[in-house]
């Protein structure tokens, strides 16, 4: 009975740094399989799950790009590590029993499927959950603007982006002990305030379609459940 979930249909951002763990490098499998049965339970409850995934516990271009490497290359190198890590995503949520398919904005078929945007509705739409890989597909964006782009494309209710910290603070709440969290925000706000939430193209992207974020605590048990059933949990940003 989907009929007490507050949205049936979502898009979840998790950074590649979420997979980190207590790793420095690459995946931390306990956290991994923790976060596929977060997801796999809001699954169950039958909602619609398209997750994108980021890169960044493995290479970023901007990173590589002070280490020599010419940035449209070390953008194609991180949109490689986000489908990396959206197969290694793919095998703990199937692990759970779930349908997946990772979708990639870069065609690599022997891999996985290309991102169709009709394909990924109807994987949703079947209950299969789609994992949407290599961004947007071109450099100089990031996961976060393929987050909001994907999110408006297959029509979901919202935005969630699992981040390190609980919401959107007014500074950075480890450097600064008068830090405050805030429990809404306009798009505006988020882009005159310059809070570092969120890629400002993301963040111009939603307010132009109208769709909502929020922004919660990765670490957080329940998070995912409590949110599709209504709580408010960390910020929301809003028109
Ligand atoms: N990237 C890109 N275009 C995109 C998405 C990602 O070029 O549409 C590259 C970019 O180099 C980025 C890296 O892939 O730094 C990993 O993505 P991101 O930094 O968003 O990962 P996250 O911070 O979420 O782990």
């Amino acid at each position: 009975n989907t009929d007490t979930l507050k949205y049936k249909r979502i898009l979840l951002k998790l950074s590649g740094e979420a997979l980190l763990g207590s790793e420095d490098y690459g995946i931390d499998p306990e956290v991994i399989n923790r976060l596929s049965h977060e997801i796999s339970r809001v699954h169950q409850l039958g909602v619609e799950i398209g997750i994108v995934i980021g890169g960044g516990n493995i290479f970023r271009g901007e990173g590589l790009s002070k280490s020599g490497i010419d940035r449209v290359t070390g953008d194609h190198m991180g949109m490689l590590a986000t489908v990396m890590n959206a197969l290694a995503l793919q095998n703990a949520l199937e692990k759970q029993g779930n349908k997946v398919r990772v979708m990639s904005a870069i065609g690599i078929h022997e891999v996985c499927e290309d991102y169709i945007r009709r394909r990924a509705i109807r994987h949703l739409a079947k209950g299969n959950i789609a994992v949407f890989a290599a961004g947007i597909g071109n450099p100089f964006f990031t996961t976060d603007s393929a987050a909001s782009l994907r999110a408006i494309e297959i029509n979901a209710d919202i935005v969630l982006k699992a981040t390190k910290v609980d919401g959107i603070y007014s500074a950075d709440p480890v450097k600064d002990s008068k830090a405050f969290k805030y429990d809404h925000l306009t798009y505006d706000e988020v882009i005159e305030k310059k809070l570092a939430v969120m890629d400002t193209s993301a963040v111009v992207l939603c307010r132009d379609r109208n769709m909502p974020i929020r922004i919660f605590d990765i670490n957080r048990e329940n998070a995912l459940m409590d949110i599709v059933q209504g709580s408010n949990i960390g910020t929301i940003v809003t028109a």
